[in-house]
């Protein structure tokens, strides 16, 4: 159980560190300023982009920060 808690702080610990990254490049921490969620591909099939959920495709810290609070 001590375990769990210790890898739960530090996964804790390096989100807060992309997060604070992220703040001060003014960047989505999701789609990293792209507006994109991440793609998936390999060599059978290819996925479409489609709009980040986070920042709804603008990609700026600020509308991650805003629509996160809202959720
Ligand atoms: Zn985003």
């Amino acid at each position: 159980m001590k375990e769990k808690k210790l890898v739960f702080r530090k996964q804790n610990v390096l989100y807060e560190r992309k997060i604070s990254r992220c703040r001060e490049k003014g960047v989505c921490p999701e789609c990293r300023g792209r507006g994109l969620e991440k793609v998936l591909q390999n060599e059978y099939y290819y996925v479409e982009p489609s709009k980040c959920a986070g920042c709804q495709g603008t990609g700026k810290f600020t509308d991650w920060n805003r629509l996160k609070v809202i959720s």
